[in-house]
């Protein structure tokens, strides 16, 4: 499992997106109609923290191929249209442990400084089971537990949760998104992989859809059973 320390707790599956435009107009009658304040790492924590609250659970997940145009207002995405988000995000606190849920090779790790929508540090696996996809694990912090060449035993703790002073400048999430070994292999070759994003724009997203497949058909975030009473918050 991807995040062991949740095994078990109740999670909501959220759309980020609709809960900040909740969020906004919430908030819409003083300075904040005009700058977007969620763009500000507290503040989109808090939000999420309400959310959790609403929801009656301790943690969140959601987010492939969703439109983010809201919660990206005026963001350097903003700039570039590009609002779809690539992977799926789980919203647990800073310095949760992240494990890998299978046995893979660390193909990379590397340490992305931007902290204006930066990557942070960053784990990609390569799984050396039948499974063909790599899996990218970010906005980490630098407390890594492993090294690139590495073989990673199936739920071993490979980091942990950045803050948002080292994950980019983001709320404190886990970012898990899947690309395609084959465009891996070519932005690694054409020297591209730090231009990789976690983002596209709408008119990329049905060729995203196959370069960066569902992580939710693939990784397990927790072993709980769909059927476990547990799940009665789960929203889908
Ligand atoms: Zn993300």
């Amino acid at each position: 499992m991807i995040l062991p320390e949740f095994e078990g707790y109740p999670r909501a599956h959220i759309n980020l997106n609709n809960e900040a435009s909740l969020w906004r107009k919430e908030h819409s009658n003083h300075a904040y109609a005009i700058i977007n304040p969620l763009l500000d790492p507290q503040i989109c924590q808090a939000m999420i923290d309400n959310v959790h609250k609403k929801y009656k659970v301790l943690w969140s997940i959601g987010g492939w191929m969703e439109d983010r145009e809201v919660i990206l207002d005026k963001s350097y995405l903003t700039q570039e249209e590009k609002f779809i988000h690539l992977g799926v995000d789980a919203f647990v606190p800073k310095g949760t442990k992240v494990a890998i849920d299978r046995k893979a090779r660390v193909v990379r790790i590397d340490h992305d400084l931007d902290q204006d929508g930066g990557w942070g540090t960053r784990l990609i696996f390569e799984p050396l089971g039948k499974m063909k996809h790599h899996i990218i694990l970010a906005h980490l912090s630098r407390n890594i537990r492993c090294k690139v060449g590495q073989i990673i035993g199936a739920n071993e703790i490979v980091g942990e949760i950045g803050e948002p002073e080292v994950n980019g400048g983001w709320l404190a999430h886990l970012h898990a998104q899947m690309i395609i070994r084959e465009h891996f292999n070519d932005l690694i070759r054409n020297k591209k992989i730090m231009q990789l994003d976690g983002y596209c724009k709408p008119e990329e997203k049905e060729l995203a859809k196959r370069l960066f497949p569902n992580p939710m058909k693939y990784l397990n975030f927790t072993t709980l059973a769909p059927e476990n009473k547990h799940w009665r918050h789960e929203y889908p």
